[in-house]
């Protein structure tokens, strides 16, 4: 898969001199678990709809990620085609990315929220040759939907169905026609430590989504740090409730226990109380998700009185997280609550660590991890002052290597400065606290909604005729979208309408604007550009009214 090579190459003699790129994959580190532990649980995985509980240990994660590799291959797949997957928290998640990583192929894990829209753009861009779905999930049809934009697919060879029938059906994946003995002949066909390893796609502020693409040196890159500050090793127990298909999930649900060594618990469908349940009957240690989760968890102890004893550390990232939540969740569940800022981009660029100071470790969203180097900016590109707030820029070692097929979007500068998106003050001792955005997007619960998307579907219906969408703040999701129309005239449009029509669209549901605000002009500035930022404040007031 194409990268910006030049770029790779010059940045890998500076990686590796700092002994931040270990020149390794992961099929290593599961190698070395393999050897070391074969029959420690590598992964238990609940399923909520069956309530069946799947436990794979070393030897046979290992085991069922070859003969899913050889069936794969027997199927066209080879170095570098995509493998797409659409799939909840399940364990053939992790075996089918650990499967990839032994053909040199590429991860591409998808959302189950995408629906047909999200979902024909980002197969058709990645030309995958693969796609694996669930039958059915949250009362869903997979296979329906991929039927519907399968012939708008040319490179799309196989749809696997988890839970399918018949000669599409994941399971036999796992009866290879060479069968156990073909094992062999995968060893070496997996990845160089700087090839393209895993394609992942974040919400667009540009109107389609983004591709990221990482390689096995920017992953575990950023690993390795990371589990040395917060003392992860092999005796950890790793709780995973986010969504594999988002980096959060990814990498530190499916990659970092198998770094470690450790085990992996997976959640598929988050509800507190069993999430609380998981963590107890696993003994986990530690856990990682968006503010929603440490919230939810917290509320459901401190109510219920049953608590989490065995876990250490709850990680908590991807969206602005409440000061007051933090001493909240720290006195109920006892662990050290870590507040992390990170993008699909790099990974946890930052992060408190467990020895921080009280001051620390609640007003701020941590300092960079080794290997990564930040700095905050002005309009013109000068570095501020500490205590100043500006564009934050972060530079290193888990820095991702481009875009899919979009190398003009890259923020990144010829130093290696990448451009967040994200508005951050540094203290004097370089821990950041975000600030805003000056990306137009909209967190919420920790899923990111695409406005500009959201807001050129809306833009088409007929009785809009103009139209902006704005993130409005939520007790528990952090925000929610709401959308501001000027109306057609003649024309009427009720929030029921709007839903129906973005449905009608095939647009994920999680993106729709919960909220409709009619008006009769929107605020510009003299330039004409939409002033969002009194739109927001307009929201609030009227959501204070209401
Ligand atoms: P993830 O999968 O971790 O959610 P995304 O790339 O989807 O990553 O989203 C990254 C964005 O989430 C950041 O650019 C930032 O706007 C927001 N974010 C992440 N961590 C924090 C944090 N601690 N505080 C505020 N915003 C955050």
């Amino acid at each position: 898969m194409e990268t910006q090579r030049d770029r790779l190459l010059a940045r890998r003699g500076a990686m590796r001199a700092g002994g931040f790129w270990r020149e390794d994959t992961l099929l290593d580190h599961l190698a070395r678990a393999v050897a070391a532990t074969p029959d420690k649980p590598a992964i238990v995985a609940h399923r909520s709809d069956t309530g069946r509980e799947t436990r794979l240990s070393y030897a046979e994660l290992d085991q069922r990620s070859d003969l899913v590799a050889l069936s794969l291959r027997e199927r066209g797949v080879s170095r570098g085609d995509v493998v797409s997957f659409q799939l909840p928290n399940w364990w053939e998640f992790s075996v089918l990315h650990l499967a990839c990583l032994k053909l040199g192929a590429v991860s591409n894990p998808l959302m189950v929220i995408f629906r047909a829209r999200e979902l024909g753009f980002m197969l058709g861009l990645a030309e995958s040759k693969v796609l694996v779905v669930p039958a059915r999930f949250r009362g869903f049809d997979y296979p329906a939907m991929v039927a519907g934009i399968r012939d708008r697919l040319p490179a799309l060879r196989h749809v696997l169905v988890v839970d399918g029938a018949g000669e599409n059906a994941f399971d036999r994946l796992l009866a290879p026609a060479v069968g156990e003995a073909g094992r062999a002949s995968l060893r070496g066909e997996g990845p160089l430590p700087e090839d393209v390893i895993q394609l992942l796609y974040t919400s667009g502020t540009t109107g389609e989504p983004k591709g990221v693409m990482h390689t096995s040196n920017t992953m575990l890159s950023n690993l390795a740090p990371f589990a040395e500050r917060l003392h992860l090793g092999a005796g950890d127990v790793i709780h995973m409730p986010s969504p594999l298909a988002h980096q959060l999930g990814f990498m530190y649900g499916i990659v970092l226990p198998v770094m470690l060594g450790g085990t992996a618990v997976l959640q598929d469908v988050f509800v507190a109380e069993e999430m609380a349940r998981q963590i107890r009957e696993a003994g986990a240690t530690f856990t990682m998700g968006a503010t929603p989760f440490l919230n939810d968890l917290t509320e459901h102890v401190a109510r219920t009185g049953q608590g989490t004893p065995s876990l250490r550390v709850f990680v908590s990232a991807g969206a602005p997280i409440p000061r007051a939540l933090v001493a909240k969740a720290r006195e109920a569940l006892g662990s050290a609550i870590i507040s992390a800022w990170g993008m699909s981009e790099n990974g946890a660029v930052t992060t408190t660590r467990p020895e921080d100071p009280e001051e620390k470790t609640t007003s701020t969203d941590g300092c960079p991890l080794p290997g990564m180097e930040l700095r905050v900016i002005d309009p013109e590109g000068g570095v501020l002052p500490a205590g100043e707030e500006g564009r934050l820029q972060v530079r290193g070692c888990s820095n991702f290597v481009g875009y899919l097929k979009r190398p003009e979007l890259d923020p990144t500068d010829p130093e290696g400065w990448f451009d967040t998106g994200d508005l951050a003050r540094m203290d004097g001792e370089g821990y950041i606290r975000i600030a805003g955005r000056s990306k137009d997007i909209i967190i919420r619960g920790g899923e990111n909604i695409p406005v500009v998307e959201v807001e050129g579907l809306l833009f088409r219906h007929p009785a809009v005729a103009e139209v902006a969408v704005v993130g409005v703040p939520d007790a528990r999701l952090g925000e929610r979208a709401c959308a501001y129309v000027r109306l057609r005239d003649g024309a009427s449009l009720s929030l029921a309408d709007m839903a129906a029509y973005l449905d009608a669209q095939k647009m994920a549901r999680q993106y729709w604007p919960e909220r409709l605000e009619i008006v009769e002009e929107l605020p510009r500035t003299p330039s004409g550009k939409i002033q969002k930022f009194r739109l927001r404040e307009l929201a609030r007031q009227q959501g204070e009214g209401a």
